[in-house]
């Protein structure tokens, strides 16, 4: 047995520290779902490798929900949010 740090599992996840977020594709809404909740949901031995959580936005409907890791949750870092979307909704 090799002893290595695989994070495959939801479970795995959270044991690091991380954590993951959910948008929508669509409408660039985030998704009211947390790694916490998504463990209740799906339990911990939930692969999130190439994994689409069966959810879909409360905002627009579309199911193209796209899940990001975040890489730790206790270091608030800029990951990235080179402009802001305007939302035209209406
Ligand atoms: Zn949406």
């Amino acid at each position: 047995m090799k002893q290595s740090i695989t994070i495959s599992s939801l479970g795995d996840l959270a044991d690091r520290g991380m954590g993951l977020t959910w948008a929508c594709d669509d409408c660039y809404r985030g998704l009211d779902l947390t790694l916490a909740r998504a463990i209740k949901i799906w339990g911990t031995r939930q692969r999130y490798v190439r994994w689409r959580a069966p959810v879909k936005c409360a905002g627009c409907g579309s199911k193209n929900v796209s899940m990001r890791v975040q890489a730790d949750v206790s270091i608030r870092q800029a990951t990235g949010t080179p402009f802001v979307q305007p939302c035209s909704a209406g």
